[in-house]
């Protein structure tokens, strides 16, 4: 069975819903699938969303939803060897105005499949997964896509990779990208007695933490070891109060006498930086299909937000006129995405393939720790509201000097 629409999107993820929803509100036909079921959820994720997606998650009007099912408005503390970067003392209390969101994936994920499925114009099947990409004489694309017993074959003008950093579009279409390795890997539990408001991210010498509250009663910590130090950690028996006593030795952690783990605890190793083509073969790619970042910049959702917002910008009067070329809005969408992602790619790439601290490191944190306009855009930065290049703009013309 052969089936036609605008738009065939693979991957019903926060890439994937994100487009769907934006072209069907604009009333383009959109065909979309996963492999998992309707009711799947990232596991893999430590469900901080930074500022840089409150755009894009208005336009989906779900912002009050989020909030209703519990999402936390928040923000970052950043704890240095050289002081605390604190989000309330630079943004003079203005939560308000500068905020993401802590908002779990089990609750993020079928959200906006619920909002998928308010849409006639989106057809939606679950537990499908591609099988083949082909291209007919024209151009158009062609998906085979395989359900527990049935095939069909789906033809589109736009044909939208959000099939996460293991793309296989990706490798079909040999779009191997670059990669850049992290020195680290990960580890997070969720954790009931540690009173958290919003999160807090501690910079240290050869460690990275994370802790995020959820819930009035949960919080979620997240650890960055240097790769070296896997087997001390993994076949740890005393895993639980090593991570206690870990946590204890934080600068401004609240008392953990009540602080207990209340979900296994979740690693992951391979936390590698991939930058792909994000057109390619006529194919568009979003999110970590497109680009994959470690998970201690807390980028990956906001960026897969964005980069969805992004294509459908750039392509959606293409759809609306059947006349023209969708190709010049495709190669848009490379020419904004490069310039805006790119950028925080190579920052967050170079810190993530780095084991320790430089001197250089804590000098630069010294910096801004003192001046408050420095650190407002470094937060700024960690937000992805400003690009690495404003940062260093800002930075030069605080202290007067150039950097490195
Ligand atoms: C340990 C860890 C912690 C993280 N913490 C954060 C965080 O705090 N904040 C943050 O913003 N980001 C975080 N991230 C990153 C974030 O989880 C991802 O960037 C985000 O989920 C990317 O969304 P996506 O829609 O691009 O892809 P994904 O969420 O990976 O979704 C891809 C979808 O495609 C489907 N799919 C794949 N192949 C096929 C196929 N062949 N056929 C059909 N369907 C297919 C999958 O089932 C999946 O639903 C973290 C990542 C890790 C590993």
């Amino acid at each position: 069975m052969s089936i036609r629409r605008r738009v065939t999107i693979v991957g019903a993820s926060v890439a994937g819903c994100t487009a769907a929803i934006l072209y069907a509100k604009e009333g383009h036909s959109v065909f979309i699938i996963d492999r998992k079921s309707l009711n799947d959820y990232k596991i893999n994720c430590t469900h901080f969303i930074q500022p840089l997606a409150l755009p894009t998650i208005k336009k989906l009007d779900i912002q009050e939803d989020l909030e209703i099912l519990g999402a936390t408005k928040s923000n970052l503390d950043i704890h240095t060897p050289r002081g605390c970067i604190n989000h309330s003392e630079v943004f003079s209390h203005a939560i308000n105005d500068v905020f993401g969101y802590n908002v779990q994936r089990k609750l993020l994920d079928p959200l906006l499949k619920k909002k998928m499925a308010s849409f006639d114009n989106i057809t939606f099947l679950e537990r499908f997964h591609l099988k083949s990409v082909e291209r007919d004489q024209y151009g158009k694309h062609k998906i085979l896509i395989k359900g527990d017993s049935t095939e069909l074959m789906v033809e589109s003008d736009l044909l939208i990779a959000a099939d996460g950093g293991d793309s296989k579009i990706a490798k079909i279409t040999n779009n191997n990208g670059e990669v850049v390795k992290s020195g680290k890997f990960t580890f997070f539990a969720y954790f009931t007695g540690i009173p958290f408001k919003t999160s807090k991210h501690w910079v240290l010498n050869n460690a990275t933490v994370y802790a995020g509250a959820l819930t009035k009663q949960l919080t979620l910590v997240a650890f960055f070891f240097n790769k070296k130090e896997i087997n001390l950690w993994k076949n740890n028996h005393g895993i639980d109060s090593k991570m206690l006593d870990f946590l204890g030795s934080l600068e401004g952690m609240p008392n953990l006498d009540k602080a207990k783990r209340a979900s296994d605890i979740i690693w992951a190793q391979n936390i590698d930086n991939v930058y792909r083509k994000c057109y390619h073969n006529e194919i568009a790619f979003l999110g970590d299909a497109a680009m994959k970042t470690d998970p201690v910049s807390g980028t990956g959702c906001a960026f897969a937000f964005k980069s969805a917002d992004l294509l459908f910008e750039c392509t959606n009067n293409f759809l609306h006129n059947p006349g023209s070329d969708i190709k010049e809005g495709l190669m848009e969408y490379a020419l904004k995405f490069n310039a805006f992602f790119r950028p925080h790619f190579e920052a967050i790439s170079s810190t993530s393939k780095q084991e320790f601290l430089r001197p250089s490191d804590e000098n630069f944190y010294s910096l801004v720790h003192k001046n408050k306009i420095i650190g407002k855009a470094y937060l700024k930065l960690i937000y992805r509201m400003i690009s690495p290049k404003e940062f260093q703009n800002i930075l030069i013309s605080n202290i007067g000097l150039p950097i490195e």
